[in-house]
């Protein structure tokens, strides 16, 4: 071992927030997809072939960027509601920062490139999946305008590790890849968690336990550096108490409206743990993501998620208890009584403004509001959960919604059509317990209710005792049926949205002018393109084999997720093709059954 080494060597680091840490060498590195928008944030042209071998050897970190200090972030972390010590960062280290012509700043970050002090036991590697899981999905965020963390190129190579073994008991060799994440900052809730005293349930400390200097540096740091218009303001304070104040407001805002735009697109993170919430408010850390096919408030998207923690309705409320988790960690720099009281007048009222201003701009209402347009919204996610619905393609085919009450005819086949069929939903609804399993839970549950608190099922068994309802109920329901219960559900909510719609009309003098603007907005707000799991496992198959170009052209197309003039008006898009054939699936279209319930780890 030579002195590089010890720059990989995992080691526990009190006092510091940085350590040095070196990209350990791939073999062949190869570019599986470059993203241009987010290459030119840092002043660099779109690649041509050359550029691409130059691409792969300094994205990889085979080579460093000239200036580069390679340094990996210490940070701590709640990891599902438990306080687990340092944990980060071992999978990604910075190279530097680039400070652009225009006067921005942004800090480079590769993903997978080697072990760094902050590894444990792990590898610092990451496998093309997941790689071009993140890769795709940043931009694709970012392009939907939803805040988050870029991703300027993934880059995979002929060195493998092992993540899993086959059935066989084989080990399953998976390329090493690296994806060059970029950001204004990757600080996030847990870098300030290296502080904290030891946790009364795990007994486990932060590596910088009682140095109070370097939280004051850190926080004078991200103030000054990313909230400087709060810097400013608070220039003359005697101490920095209300600066403190001003930027945990701050924080807190964002993340409400961050949490807000999520399920306003039917985004489910996955891992909402406090190091994976950014202290500037961008959505950050693509694992096991997931966007919402079927409509299901209940939808867990991260397959070891066992107790359903990060559930997608349960969004708001774990953000902001990782507010609160950071909110602790700011004492005593903020004290507890000043950030709670922040935490409640704040969060929930961003988050409600937020939610229901982007909900209207979906539905095209764009008069004043009225009292009763959140219960609209609530009741068309009833009916979808109810019918369903498929999230993206109901709201992007509401704006087709026809202007006058006797055209339902054509409309509603075509909505309904967004619905579940029967097949779908026994396949949804199967039950995942044996039976004799689920009887002896029950029995557990009657006769040692602390018991069966303990072990922690009952998230289980209720889900379980619901797929059995369900899937009787389906058992006796014919696909004529479920199509005229769909319809039912859905002419009784379109009736509430076309008397909203005429009162949004009401005194308007130019009715045509209306539905222009409120066409453009639903337009701009309902994407017909996400990341759908199916999409985003098509591409990796094909890269596992070689071939990139789906990668690519999946880029290409998540740049543009919403509507464009002219492209869907056709009876014969690609998208009618699938409609109607039901074998061949377009990047709008449902999920195909294979796909239906893919789950993620
Ligand atoms: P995550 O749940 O993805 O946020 O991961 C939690 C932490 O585990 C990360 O912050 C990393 O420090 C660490 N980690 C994840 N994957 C690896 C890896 N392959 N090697 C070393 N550390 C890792
Ligand atoms: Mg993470
Ligand atoms: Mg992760």
């Amino acid at each position: 071992p030579g002195p590089e080494d010890a720059l990989r060597t995992p080691r526990r680091v009190s006092g510091a927030c940085f350590s040095r840490a070196l990209p350990a060498p791939l073999r062949l590195p190869r570019v599986v997809a470059l993203s241009g928008p987010a290459l030119a944030l840092l002043g660099l042209e779109d690649a041509d072939a050359d550029a691409e071998a130059e691409a792969a050897l300094f994205f990889s970190g085979n080579a460093l960027l000239p200036g580069a200090e390679p340094a990996a972030h210490c940070y701590c972390g709640h990891q599902f509601g438990q306080f687990a010590g340092q944990l980060g960062d071992g999978a990604a280290m910075y190279l530097g920062e680039v400070c652009t012509a225009a006067g921005e700043r942004w800090e480079l970050q590769l993903k997978g490139a080697g072990p760094t002090p902050f590894s444990r036991q792990a590898d610092g590697r990451k496998v093309l999946r997941s790689s071009i899981r993140e890769f795709l999905c940043s931009e694709a965020m970012f392009h939907l305008g939803i805040p988050t963390t870029r991703a300027g190129a993934c880059v995979t190579s002929e060195s493998t590790v092992v993540r899993d073994v086959f059935y066989d008991g084989n080990p399953k060799y998976e390329k090493c890849t690296v994806v060059l994440r970029i950001a204004p900052t990757f600080i996030r809730f847990g870098s300030f968690e290296i502080f904290k005293p030891p946790d009364e349930h795990t007994g486990r400390a932060g590596p910088s336990v009682g140095r109070n200097d370097i939280r004051v540096q850190m926080l004078d740091y991200v103030i000054s550096s990313f909230y400087p218009e709060i810097q400013a303001a608070h220039a003359c304070d005697n101490d920095s108490v209300q600066r403190n104040a001003a930027f945990f407001r701050e924080v807190t805002r964002r993340t409400a409206r961050m949490v807000a735009e999520w399920q306003c697109v039917g985004f489910c993170h996955g891992v909402l743990n406090t190091d994976n919430m950014s202290i500037v408010g961008l959505t950050i850390d693509y694992g096991p993501f997931g966007f919402l096919d079927r409509y299901d408030p209940d939808h867990v998207c991260n397959a070891s998620d066992n107790t359903g923690r990060y559930t997608y309705s349960k969004q708001p409320q774990v953000c902001k208890w990782n507010l609160q988790k950071l909110a602790e960690a700011l004492e005593p720099e903020l004290p507890l009584a000043l950030s709670e009281a922040i935490l409640t007048e704040e969060f929930d009222t961003q988050f409600q403004r937020h939610y229901l201003q982007k909900m209207r701009r979906k539905l095209g209402l764009v008069q004043v509001e009225q009292e009763e347009d959140g219960a609209l919204v609530a009741k068309l996610l009833d009916t979808m959960h109810k019918t369903g619905a498929d999230f993206t393609n109901t709201f992007y085919e509401l704006s087709r919604f026809p202007a006058e009450p006797s055209d339902l005819a054509e409309f509603l086949p075509r909505l309904t059509s967004q619905c579940a069929s029967l097949e779908e939903l026994k396949l949804a609804f199967r039950p995942q317990m044996d039976p004799r399993q689920l009887s002896m839970m029950l029995m557990l549950a009657q006769s040692n209710p602390q018991l069966f608190a303990l072990i922690g099922s009952q998230a289980n068994v209720t889900k379980e005792l619901e797929r059995v309802e369900q899937q009787s109920w389906l058992e006796q329901l014919s696909s004529a049926e479920l199509q005229s219960k769909n319809t039912d559900h859905w002419v009784a909510w379109l009736q509430e949205y076309r008397a909203r719609l005429d009162k949004d009309k009401e005194g308007v003098g130019d009715t045509a002018a209306w539905q222009a603007e409120r066409l453009r907005i639903m337009h701009a707000n309902n994407p017909k393109y996400v990341l759908r799991n199916y999409i985003a496992q098509n591409a990796i198959e094909a890269a596992e084999n070689g071939d990139f170009a789906e990668v690519r052209r999946i880029l290409k197309l998540l740049e543009s997720p919403y509507y464009i003039e002219g492209e869907t008006t056709e009876a014969t898009s690609p998208e009618a093709a699938a409609r109607t054939t039901g074998d061949q699936y377009s990047y709008s279209s449902r999920p195909p059954l294979w796909a239906a319930e893919l789950c993620v780890t």
